[in-house]
């Protein structure tokens, strides 16, 4: 299953170019294009999906089989303070292409990448609500 616009279904298509780092039948991992560091890395399945809820699980499941492995090699070779792995969902988090992807980002101290953490707290009775709510949506 493939869009024929969509960037990332070319790149697993192999007409578009990419820096490879790891492929199999199912999934394939290659540097950014336009990295937030050295080393930033995309996983993505080779089939088009684009959120993380429309994706099969069994899809989800080869990507995370692979993420250990290129998240390791990612790390060995960038010897980074940290690294986020980061799946943005839909544009208002972030998303702009429209095929799932797990991002490998290398982290260093004070890097200034992601400062904003806008923690809150949740207003009495609200937090038992919602747990219960989504519990019931499984
Ligand atoms: P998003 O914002 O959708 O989570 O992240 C999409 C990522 O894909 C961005 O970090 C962007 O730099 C990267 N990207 C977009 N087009 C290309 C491309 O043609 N090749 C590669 N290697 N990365 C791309
Ligand atoms: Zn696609």
């Amino acid at each position: 299953m493939a869009d024929k616009d969509c960037i990332f279904c070319k790149i697993a298509a192999g007409q578009i170019p990419c820096n490879k780092i790891y492929e199999d039948e199912n999934v394939l991992a290659f540097l950014d294009i336009g990295p937030l560091s050295d080393g930033h890395t995309l996983i993505i399945p080779k089939q088009h999906y684009t959120r993380m809820h429309e994706c099969p699980p069994q899809v989800v499941a080869c990507i995370g089989s692979v993420l250990p492995k290129v998240a390791g090699a990612v790390f060995n070779v960038l010897a980074p303070d940290g690294y986020n792995v980061l799946c943005n969902n839909g544009r208002a988090s972030g998303q702009l292409v429209e095929h799932l992807h797990f991002h490998i980002i290398p982290r260093k101290a004070g890097d200034g990448i992601f400062t904003q953490w806008p923690a809150h707290k949740y207003p009495q009775g609200r937090v038992e609500k919602l747990a219960a709510d989504i519990r019931a949506k499984l």
